[in-house]
């Protein structure tokens, strides 16, 4: 099955984890892929090579989700390169958890984290817009702690995800006369570097999800190639749990 031959996607933070993940999924249901990274220059050329061989085409492209500017040029070059953009995912961010004691001496990484996570949203969006097919597709990575934050130390960062919905519901009636659909994806605990399955919070978050396990950057994907492709037409504005049940 190649639901999305032919088309042009555009994933923010594609080196690692889910990024990576939905990079390999849009590719093998025809896409070519475009994604940006910060630091992982040879995870990302690793990813390019891995989706070539599979015959289409990968990019990646260096740029801090902090910088408007970069995520603006980021797009430009996706159009320069494969002629056009179908597919948006903000899907990179990063998670600075804290105690409200160490909140002061913290406010320099709760502010990084505020531009990588919520404002590189517009900067992308509006960027995009200028350029994404109609009928195309805009997701965005939030998280269940936009909904329901469960633990302490998690709030700055749930702020930054709950932003996320926020940006998914408005840009789906900003978009709508275009036939764009916008939806935000909400993962449980996915086993990545960012939260890995062994990591300090996973056996609390394990017991918190009905499925009492970590969920997979693959089942992550799935959800968002679905929402990509031309059976998902009718979904817009949503909010979608992949999460094993920790918000049932
Ligand atoms: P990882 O930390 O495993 O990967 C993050 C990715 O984002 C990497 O590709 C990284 O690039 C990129 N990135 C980080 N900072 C920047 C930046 N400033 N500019 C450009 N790219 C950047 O995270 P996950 O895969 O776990 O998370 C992906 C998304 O899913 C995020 O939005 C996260 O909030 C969300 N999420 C994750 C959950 C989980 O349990 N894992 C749960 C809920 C939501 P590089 O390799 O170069 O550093």
């Amino acid at each position: 099955m190649s639901t999305l031959n032919g088309k042009v996607a555009l994933v923010t933070g594609g080196s690692r984890g889910i990024g990576a993940a939905i990079v390999k999924k849009l590719a093998q249901e025809g896409a070519n892929v475009a994604f940006t990274y910060i630091s992982s220059a040879d995870k990302a050329n690793a990813l390019v090579a891995q989706v070539e061989k599979n015959g289409t085409k990968a990019l990646a492209i260096q740029a801090d989700n902090a910088d408007p500017k970069a995520i603006n040029d980021a797009v430009n070059k996706t159009v320069s390169t494969f002629g056009k953009l179908d597919i948006l995912v903000n899907n990179a961010a990063v998670f600075i958890a804290g105690s409200l004691d160490q909140a002061d001496e913290m406010a320099d990484q709760y502010n990084r984290q505020s531009d990588i996570n919520i404002r590189a949203i517009p900067a992308a969006v509006r960027a995009a817009s200028k350029v994404i097919s109609d009928g195309g597709r805009i997701i965005i990575i939030g998280s269940v702690v936009a909904s329901a934050v469960g633990l302490p130390t998690l709030t700055e960062y749930a702020a930054t995800k709950a932003a996320a919905g926020a940006y998914g519901r408005g840009y789906a009636w900003d978009l709508g006369h275009r036939n764009i659909t916008v939806n935000t994806v909400h993962p449980g605990p996915i086993n990545t570097d960012m939260n890995p399955d062994e990591g300090e919070f996973a056996d609390i978050l394990k017991a918190k999800t009905a499925l009492k396990r970590y969920g997979t950057a693959e089942e992550v994907a799935g959800v968002v190639s679905f929402l990509a492709g031309p059976d998902a037409g009718y979904i817009t504005g949503a909010s979608i749990n992949v999460d094993g049940g920790i918000l049932a």
